[in-house]
């Protein structure tokens, strides 16, 4: 459906046009988030729908006679995780997201249809982000798709399969020394320059309107919102917008005003949200020497700090780090206790509920976990020691 108008995170009275390119609010450069007049979606209307997230275009920014660039992201399977869920002693039953299974085998597809579907209407001739990795690979894709050019800027030493994969696409990938961070400024002084779109997290409003998704499809799966999510947590892009998308399932009549405990896990190489959220903080500061070898979680300054710190406590939710080790050993629980192609996000995600299973946690309803990206995208690893 067309969007109301934009509307700044901040402060909901900074509005724009959104009929137009947009990136960040002018007067305080935070995000700006969609909205929408009035959202008409029946659970009705959806029993004869593909199973993509554009089974949900009243609730996506997307004329009545427009076609989004599609590669079938989204309507990944919710597994229920039975063996784990006995081995941690829930009293709750226990669900794997499992996002491997999206086009370029991680959740960023789903943003990038997103974005790149609202880039092409209105005439991008260049699309530019920078990446940890991910992220580019989904942007090089959806560039393809949609016919307009792209450039990835990426850490020097992100895995060679990530970069491989960006060029196979046909993007042209700029190497920087450097972290994603680091990388961002260059993409943004090369939107600047060239005229480039910057897709960059946050950066443009589009990117959180398909990860939002992500809940649509937890409440339809589900019948109603679960007590816990298990999220790990880079650029939080997905937790933004599963909040936001929380508050709109509420005004569609889907569900009332319950919601899911947000659980936000980081790396402990890199954990800035974590580090705010124990501080009582409102906002983050860059985590320096940021090293983790989960590097969809090396994002040491995120641009959405304000936004998941605020999600995180409304939920009644908290935020915790784990460790490489951790989240490797867990990375396989997950492969050999249930079949998951989970990757170390995935790993990240099942650590920290096995931490808060431990401590005695206590969850209102199901518990989701996230397994954000498939093991295959980071290429092999060092064999572990016997
Ligand atoms: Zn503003």
């Amino acid at each position: 459906v067309r969007p109301q108008h934009l509307a700044c995170s901040l402060d909901d009275s900074h509005r724009y046009d959104a009929e137009r390119p947009a990136t960040t609010c002018p007067l305080d450069e935070a995000p700006l988030l969609v909205r929408y007049a009035r959202m008409d979606l029946s659970r009705t209307a959806l029993a004869a729908r593909a199973p993509s997230m554009w089974r949900y275009r009243e609730a996506l920014p997307l004329d009545d006679d427009e076609e989004p660039v599609t590669l079938g992201e989204g309507g990944t399977p919710l597994l229920r995780a039975g063996r784990l869920e006995q081995q941690l002693q829930l009293e709750v039953p226990l669900f794997v997201k499992d996002e491997s299974r999206n086009p370029t085998a991680s959740f960023k597809s789903r943003g990038m249809s997103a974005a790149v579907t609202r880039a092409k209407k209105f005439g991008a001739r260049e699309l530019v982000a920078p990446s940890a990795g991910n992220a580019g690979g989904a942007l090089a894709a959806y560039g393809a798709r949609a016919g307009i050019a792209v450039t990835v800027f990426l850490p020097r030493d992100t895995p060679p399969i990530l970069i491989e994969e960006c060029r196979t696409y046909g993007a042209r990938v700029v190497l920087v020394d450097g972290l994603i961070d680091d990388a961002g400024k260059r993409a943004a002084a090369h939107a600047r320059e060239t005229g480039a779109f910057n897709v960059a997290t946050l950066r443009e409003p589009y990117r959180i309107e398909g990860k939002k998704t992500m809940a649509y499809e937890l409440v339809e799966a589900l019948g109603g919102v679960p007590g816990a999510i298990i999220y790990p947590t880079g650029g939080g892009t997905g937790l933004i917008g599963m909040w936001k998308a929380f508050d709109e399932l509420e005004g569609a009549g889907w569900i009332g005003a319950e919601r899911p405990q947000l659980i936000c896990v980081q790396a402990s190489g890199c954990a800035p949200i974590v580090r705010a959220f124990e501080a009582g903080a409102l906002a983050a500061t860059r985590w320096e020497n940021a090293s983790t070898a989960a590097w969809g979680l090396r994002v040491p300054a995120a641009i959405g700090d304000r936004l998941m710190l605020r999600a995180i406590r409304d939920s009644r939710g908290t935020a915790l780090a784990v460790d490489d080790e951790m989240m490797s050993r867990e990375m396989a629980a997950l492969r050999t206790s249930e079949g998951i192609d989970a990757g170390e996000e995935g790993g990240a995600a099942l650590a920290a509920l096995r931490v808060l299973a431990a401590g005695g946690a206590r969850f209102a309803g199901p518990v989701v976990l996230f397994n954000t990206g498939s093991a295959l995208k980071y290429g092999p690893r060092a064999r572990p020691a016997a």
